[in-house]
């Protein structure tokens, strides 16, 4: 826990005034007395310049600590600083059963933002929602500058009620205020830009825990605020998913771990023609957990983009498909084999994915024409420079571009607009609803047909058996993927099915 150290001011000024009577005394014993006079005299002014010396020197002190304990940028108090302030709180939860919230300000898109109007804006930016954040918390509740574009806030809640929810209750519309605040555009002098922010709360018990559990659960609450797109606030629920979320605090160091030790495989699946004809691989990462076993890919990379691990496993998991890749292509001798894969919401808004890319197809010797990037709705719903940015050097480069999942999300037209895919994927859901359920055979056929309007390359997920494919077919889809063709394999492994 975090803790400041006592502070013991020495007494110098007592220490001063006793050495000053001593030597007073000495000087009372000298002859004659005029000398006595002038010697006191002397004395009085070397007490006079010390005592002032040493309060000179107390002023810098503290000085120097505020200084210490403020973001020099926005002038609030700093990281450390509200570390303390939190371990006071406990402190004083448990001592007095004095309940306070935490929350975490978080500035949407703030990457992009700096990326787009440049650091000197970016900064002009932060200072103008740090004022406003000041004029919004009540004075005596800590806020503070807690990262790049985080802020956190110290609200006390004793006098609220005892009922957890009524605390929540109270954080929570908190929270909203604060949301709200940032409706109207920030105004930096030359220019107004619209900032918005996304709310994490956490409202302590009197029982609550240390400044580390603190903040784990905070995270919790600062992700799902960010994932919920309307409201833009969370209240981080402990008896829901305090446990939830320290199990993914586990699994985030747990598969840190495994990339370090490289741990971590890929698995290929063919995506088929009708007459059986490979005509791409899809590369699923995997990962055998030392103690769990098996864990989904889809549970360990959402971990890893709430944890902000993606790029570098998105790096790892892409050099790993590229060999996997090679060695089957070279192995079957299918030099016209493609390669798709799934590229994450993340990876997907980060401004140097396409240059990373670009590096380790160079290094590997697969050019980008047999790459086909997977990427879902989700990734393409928020528009933001780094992400159109990175779709146009795809399309340049002349990747080919597929949407995931097609018909789970909102699958609006709007979005295949901005995406332009050159594939889709439906979504195995309905695949496999094919035969027992007649609105997903009508949704399967509308895409179908859109997809032919717009000349997309159609892809069917999930194909699990004959009757399936069947199906599919009649309903004149070309592509398939699924366990009625083969099943994901390591490279080994499909390499030996396939031959
Ligand atoms: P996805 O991209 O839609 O991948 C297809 C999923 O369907 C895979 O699940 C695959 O094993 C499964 N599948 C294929 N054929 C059948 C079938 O006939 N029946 C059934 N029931 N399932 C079938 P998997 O490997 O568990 O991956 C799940 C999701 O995790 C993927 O969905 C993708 O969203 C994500 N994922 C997996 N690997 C990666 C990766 O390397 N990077 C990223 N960003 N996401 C990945
Ligand atoms: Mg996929
Ligand atoms: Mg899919």
């Amino acid at each position: 826990m975090f803790r400041v150290p006592p502070n013991l001011p020495i007494r110098r000024p007592l220490l001063l005034l006793l050495v000053a009577a001593a030597a007073a005394i000495a000087i009372l014993q000298l002859q004659p007395p005029g000398q006595q006079l002038l010697a006191l005299a002397l004395l009085l002014i070397l007490l006079l310049v010390l005592l002032r010396q040493d309060r000179q020197q107390q002023q810098l002190r503290a000085s120097a600590q505020a200084l210490s304990q403020r973001d020099p940028l926005t002038g609030l108090p700093n990281r450390p600083h509200f570390l303390q302030e939190i371990d006071r709180a406990a402190e004083r939860a448990r001592s007095s059963r004095r309940p306070f919230a935490v929350l975490f300000v978080d500035i949407d898109q703030f990457r992009s933002l700096n990326d787009t109007y440049g650091h000197a804006t970016g900064d002009r930016a932060l200072i103008a929602v740090a004022e406003r954040l000041r004029h919004t918390v009540r004075l005596g509740d800590g806020l503070a500058r807690y990262g790049d574009d985080e802020f956190a806030v110290l609200m006390d809640l004793s006098g609220i009620g005892d009922g957890e929810e009524l605390l929540r209750a109270h954080a929570h519309q908190f929270a909203s205020r604060l949301v709200a605040q940032f409706r109207p555009a920030l105004d930096l002098g030359d220019t107004s830009l619209d900032v918005g922010v996304s709310v994490g709360v956490s409202v302590m018990r009197p029982e609550a825990t240390d400044a580390a559990s603190i903040l784990r659960q905070l995270d919790g609450a600062i992700r799902q605020a960010k994932a919920q797109r309307h409201e833009r606030v969370a209240v981080f629920d402990l008896t829901a998913s305090g446990d939830a979320s320290l199990d993914d605090y586990q699994l985030f160091s747990d598969l840190k771990e495994a990339m370090r030790q490289g741990a971590l495989t890929m698995a290929f699946q063919p995506l088929v023609r009708g007459d059986g004809q490979w005509w791409s691989l899809e590369a699923l990462a995997r990962w055998q957990h030392p103690t769990r076993g098996f864990v989904p890919p889809d549970r360990f990379i959402a971990v890893a983009e709430r944890y902000r691990l993606m790029g570098e496993l998105g790096d790892q998991i892409f050099s790993l498909s590229l060999q996997g890749f090679q060695a089957i292509r070279q192995a079957l001798r299918l030099p016209g084999l493609r390669l798709s894969a799934n590229i994450s919401p993340s990876q997907l808004s980060d401004p140097e994915l396409h240059q990373r890319l670009a590096a380790m197809l160079a290094e590997a010797g697969v050019p980008p024409q047999l790459i086909t990037l997977e990427i879902t709705e989700v990734s393409i719903l928020e528009r933001n420079t780094a992400t159109e940015a990175n779709l146009e050097q795809f399309r340049r480069q002349g990747y080919r571009l597929a949407l995931d999942d097609f018909g789970t999300g909102y699958s609006s037209l709007s979005l295949l607009s901005t995406l332009r895919p050159d594939e889709i994927k439906i979504d195995k859901s309905f695949v496999m609803a094919l035969g027992s359920d007649a609105m997903a055979e009508q949704i399967v056929a509308v895409i179908s047909s859109m997809a032919r309007h717009m000349d997309l390359q159609l892809v069917a997920e999930g194909v699990e058996d004959a009757a399936t494919l069947g199906a599919l077919q009649q309903l004149g889809i070309p592509l398939f993927q699924g366990y009625h063709f083969q099943r994901p394999l390591l490279p080994e492994a499909l390499i030996a099915a396939a031959a």
